[in-house]
């Protein structure tokens, strides 16, 4: 499931460098290269889903990506305040990587 032309596929296979903060079986964890809050943590699936729509068919899939979320959020420190994960959707919803990928945001209050 690696494509050669995707970049979240090239970080996950270690072929472009990323900041890893976390890997299992079925997901990497990384921090975004233009942070947009004081934390700022991407969950990759390993398999490559171009968007939610696609990654539908295997809730267990999306399932992990939630709960390696609030774990995430509790190591680094912000899952008392509060945190936001996000995960965006083609065009309207403002989609660049088209890698299935859940945002975390938090460290400071989340005004937009
Ligand atoms: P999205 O708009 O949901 O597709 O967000 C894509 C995110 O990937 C953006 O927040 C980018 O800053 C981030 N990003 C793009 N390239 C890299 C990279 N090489 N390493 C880490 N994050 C990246
Ligand atoms: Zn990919």
């Amino acid at each position: 499931m690696d494509h050669q032309d995707c970049i979240f596929c090239r970080i996950i296979a270690g072929t472009i460098p990323s900041e890893k903060v976390f890997e299992d079986d079925r997901l990497v964890v990384i921090k975004d290269i233009a942070p947009k809050a004081p934390v700022h943590l991407l969950v990759l699936p390993k398999a490559h889903h171009p968007t939610l729509n696609e990654a539908a068919s295997d809730p267990v899939l999306l399932g992990a990506m939630l709960a390696c979320a609030a774990r995430m959020a509790r190591e680094q420190g912000i899952a008392e305040k509060g945190y936001r994960t996000v995960v965006n959707v083609n065009q309207w919803g403002g989609q660049v990587v088209f890698h299935l990928h859940l945002h975390i945001l938090g460290g400071k209050p989340l005004t937009f």
